[in-house]
């Protein structure tokens, strides 16, 4: 399939990106190209012209601020999934970075492109929303849990450039997992569940759970973590929480799994996902 007709900008900085894009509203950013290439070749996505941020420096490069990593925009999975930086502070982040895709995609796909393209089967919305993290753009910064806002959807503006995205490191006494069960044929995730355990004597004192995958964008599941709160972490009690994180939410079902089987998926990942994090704390 060809994509429609579109003009080509190549920017050279984020605010030559932004003014390209200034009254343009149907411009979008080109980054990996992984997600919006084969969305213009099937037809699905029409912009009337792309602004190329491949080449702008300053969105590139991991690096390590006090307790925060600071993930580039244009860091490509296979770079999160091999920093140093990266496996240090938060070894969750690089393992599930390790489980995007193919090679090819993970050594052209980008965190921002990801992110920003909000599809509910990618990884990082899971591991990110457990790890507290922050989605950082030119003008403002966006805690994950407000960052997804429905299907394909998220709470950037139109023309608003992702700069960096920002992680916590896991502190010492919490430990971090991320769980998926694949797609066979694509990689993406069917569900995902990531999840933060921290522990104080030897019980849970706090959690977070995200998931991907599993509805229509990813979600915090609420009412696991209050039932895994001050819980001793063991296998009942890590049961008993796995079992409430479909709670309140809508499953997606299609080709791929049915809401059913999503709900059941669900518990099975975050089983993994907390016996994993609450082992490493
Ligand atoms: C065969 C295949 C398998 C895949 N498997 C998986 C998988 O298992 N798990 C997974 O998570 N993903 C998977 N992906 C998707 C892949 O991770 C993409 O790389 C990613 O979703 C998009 O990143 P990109 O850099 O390619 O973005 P692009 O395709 O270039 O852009 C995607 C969207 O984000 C916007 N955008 C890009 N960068 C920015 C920015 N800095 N600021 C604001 N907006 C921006 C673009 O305008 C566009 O709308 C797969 C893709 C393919 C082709």
């Amino acid at each position: 399939m060809y994509p429609a007709k579109f003009d080509y900008h190549r920017a050279k900085s984020i605010e030559e990106a932004e003014s390209l894009c200034k009254g343009n509203t149907d411009a979008s950013f080109l980054a990996g190209g992984h997600s919006l290439i084969p969305a213009m070749k099937l037809r699905l996505s029409d912009p009337g012209a792309l602004i190329d941020i491949s080449g702008i420096d300053d969105l590139k490069g991991i690096s390590r601020d006090g307790d925060a990593i600071r993930i580039g925009a244009l860091t490509t999975h296979a770079e999160v999934e091999t920093s140093d930086v990266v496996k240090d502070g938060c070894a969750a982040l690089s393992e599930a970075a390790g489980m995007i895709g193919d090679p090819q995609v993970r050594n052209r796909g980008t965190i921002g492109g990801n992110v920003a393209h909000a599809d509910p089967a990618s990884d990082y919305p899971g591991i990110l929303m457990a790890l507290g993290a922050t989605i950082v753009t030119s003008s403002r910064s966006i805690a994950v849990d407000n960052f997804f806002t429905g299907l394909f959807e998220t709470a950037l503006n139109d023309g608003e450039i992702i700069t960096e995205i920002q992680v916590p490191a896991i502190g010492a006494g919490s430990g971090a997992a991320y769980a998926k069960f694949f797609n066979p044929s694509s990689r993406y995730a069917v569900v995902g569940v990531g999840a933060l355990v921290s522990k104080s004597n030897g019980s849970c004192s706090s959690c977070r759970i995200g998931v991907t995958g599993a509805a229509d964008h990813a979600f915090r599941a609420s009412a696991a973590e209050e039932a895994l709160n001050g819980s001793d972490l063991g296998h009942d009690a890590v049961e008993a929480a796995a079992a409430k994180v479909a709670e309140g939410q809508e499953m997606l079902s299609d080709l791929s799994a049915s809401a059913n089987y999503r709900t059941h998926l669900c518990g099975v990942m975050a089983k993994r996902a907390i016996a994993e994090a609450a082992s490493e704390a």
